[in-house]
Parts: C-alpha cells; sequence; structure tokens
C-alpha cells in the first residue's frame, strides 16, 4: 500500500517537470472555444471509458466560494473578531481554546460537506457521464460527487473527506462519519437547520462561537482529541475506504489500458498537479487511443507529445456544461 501511496502523492513529478517546459498556453482565445467544446462532446461520446479528474476549481464553479457573501453569512463575527476575511485563513487561525476551534470548524464542515452545492453543476457533470464506463479522481473532499448520485465504488477522494474524523495522533487507523456530531455542534451555537438542509442564523439572534465542552471530538481509544480526516500533513489517516477506493481506481485504470479514453481534467489547478495533471498527461502519452482534455478557468496546458490528442478549454466550467 505504501507504494501506491508514492505514486499517487509525487506521481512523476520529474518527468512532468520536463513536459512542462515544453508546454504552451492553450484555450485562452474565447472565439476557439465553441470548435474545442464540440470537440470534447464528441471525445465523450466516443470513448470507451471517461476517468475525470477534478480538483478544487469544479466546486468553486459549483458555487462553493470561501469569500464574500457567504462567507459573512455565516461567519460574520469570527470575521469581526479575529479580522480575518474568507474561510480559508480562518481555518488557519490560532484559537485559544478547542471549543472555539470547533464552532469555526462546524460551521465550516456543515455549510462546504453536508448542505447542497449552490449551482447544479455536479448535476450537470453526472448527466454527461452517467451511462458511459467512468471513474472519478478528485482532491475534492466536499462530496460533492455522491450528492450528485455517482456511485460510490466509481470515486477516489485522495485527500480525504470532511465528514470524517479521524484520531489527531492518529494512534488507529479508523474514521468515524461526522454529520451527527457536526450538526449538534451547529445548533448548539444557537444556529437553525432549515427544512431544505440550509443553516441559518434566527434573525435577530446572535449566534455564540464557542461549542460545549461536551461536544469536543475524543478519540475513544487513546483519549486525545479527534481531527478531520484530510491529508495535510503525515497525520492523514488512510482508512479501510480509502484503500479500497485506491485499488479499484488502479484496477480501472489497468482494465481499460490501450481503449479508447478521455482523461477529462476539471478544475485542476497547479499545487497539487503530482495527484491528477501529471499522471493524466503520462497516461495520455502512453495510449495513442486517449485523448486528454483540460478545462479550467484561468490555466489549461497541454504538453507537446500528447498535443495532437488534448482539448484545453480555458473557461468557466458552468459555461462549457451548458453548451455540451
Ligand atoms: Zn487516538
Amino acid at each position: 500500500m505504501q507504494s501506491r501511496k508514492i505514486q499517487i502523492g509525487t506521481a512523476n513529478v520529474q518527468a512532468a517537470g520536463r513536459h512542462g517546459t515544453e508546454t504552451e498556453r492553450h484555450g485562452t482565445e474565447t472565439e476557439c472555444h465553441g470548435t474545442e467544446i464540440e470537440r470534447l462532446g464528441t471525445a465523450i461520446a466516443q470513448a470507451d471509458a471517461v476517468i475525470i479528474g477534478a480538483g478544487a476549481g469544479l466546486s468553486t464553479a459549483a458555487g462553493f466560494t470561501y469569500t464574500g457573501e457567504r462567507f459573512k453569512r455565516y461567519f460574520a463575527d469570527f470575521e469581526e473578531t479575529y479580522h480575518f476575511h474568507d474561510m480559508y485563513s480562518g481555518g488557519f487561525y490560532p484559537y485559544a481554546s478547542l471549543e472555539e476551534y470547533w464552532a469555526y470548524w462546524s460551521r465550516y464542515i456543515y455549510i462546504n460537506r453536508y448542505m447542497s452545492a449552490p449551482k447544479p453543476v455536479y448535476d450537470a457533470l453526472y448527466e454527461l457521464v452517467r451511462d458511459k464506463d467512468y471513474f472519478v479522481l478528485t482532491t475534492n473532499v466536499d462530496h460533492c460527487f455522491q450528492k450528485a448520485g455517482f456511485d460510490k465504488h466509481r470515486l477516489f477522494y485522495t485527500q480525504g473527506d470532511y465528514g470524517l474524523f479521524q484520531c489527531s495522533e492518529p494512534c488507529h487507523t479508523d474514521t468515524y462519519d461526522n454529520e451527527a456530531l457536526v450538526k449538534k455542534m451547529v445548533l448548539s451555537q444557537g444556529f437553525e437547520i432549515g427544512a431544505d438542509g440550509r443553516l441559518f442564523a434566527p434573525a435577530g439572534k446572535r449566534v455564540q462561537m464557542r461549542v460545549p465542552t461536551e461536544l469536543l471530538p475524543v478519540c475513544s481509544h487513546c483519549g486525545r482529541p479527534m481531527t478531520m480526516n484530510l491529508r495535510a500533513d503525515d497525520t492523514f489517516v488512510q482508512d479501510a475506504g480509502w484503500e479500497q477506493a485506491a485499488e479499484r481506481y488502479d484496477l480501472f485504470e489497468r482494465r481499460h489500458r490501450g481503449l479508447r479514453i478521455l482523461y477529462m481534467e476539471l478544475g485542476v489547478g497547479f499545487n497539487t498537479p503530482g495527484i491528477i495533471k501529471y499522471p493524466f498527461w503520462r497516461m495520455t502519452a502512453e495510449n495513442f487511443q486517449s485523448i486528454y482534455a483540460c478545462v479550467n478557468l484561468g490555466e489549461t496546458f497541454a504538453p507537446t507529445e500528447i498535443r495532437n490528442r488534448s482539448i484545453c478549454i480555458n473557461a468557466d466550467i458552468v459555461k462549457v456544461f451548458e453548451q455540451l
């Protein structure tokens, strides 16, 4: 298992670096999007299998933004007290107590993991591939694929899941569903949950910035605090579900080798290219039947070796899906 972890985490960075120097910017001109989107539609239709690689940009397109109105609606009190202006920064704040830390994180987990995405981007993607032989590889930890109906046996969440707790040490490799506890924590602060699952603060009521001590998640084995099952450092637990998903992905990839595979990369940036981007480039280069597609608002690249089998669309994923 250790070898797989290395393969996924740091895949072929050296080789990809070599590609990187030969890459060119694609798809920056709006007028060529139409043709490229048509090519993508044809590639989906003709593929024997579609391997989706999804990064943060896909959830941003679905409306999971971490600043602005969405931040202020749920974290105005934290902003006023600690002067950070987005959810990401708030996650790094050194809160003085675990009661306050979990007040912050329970809101964060609830709205980003248990509430529905503001825009049905994942649903649109599901409609595109539901009748295909597909597999999803993602660095996103927000569970959007399952919520949209994707088969959980065709998903590999490499970086964990906000919906799971693990021991912070970790003293063992089990993970625990946190939905019930996260709900208790947000309700304890004075929030309410509507019939549609939306979190809201009742009008005129000031919410608390702490949770009761008895709600703090504690490891039942060693008594240490629990934490989220996210790959932030080497304490990340790869539980049985993670190992099975890794194995299924590996099997899917091997079973389809040499076939017409569409590697469809959505919203993947250059923060952790070793997980999706570089392996997709490498696998496309190795299989002359395959096609690499990259849809991302901001930057899209394809190495020289695979350029004639690449589709690069630098545009809003929502708009691309609408035209497909
Ligand atoms: Zn423990």
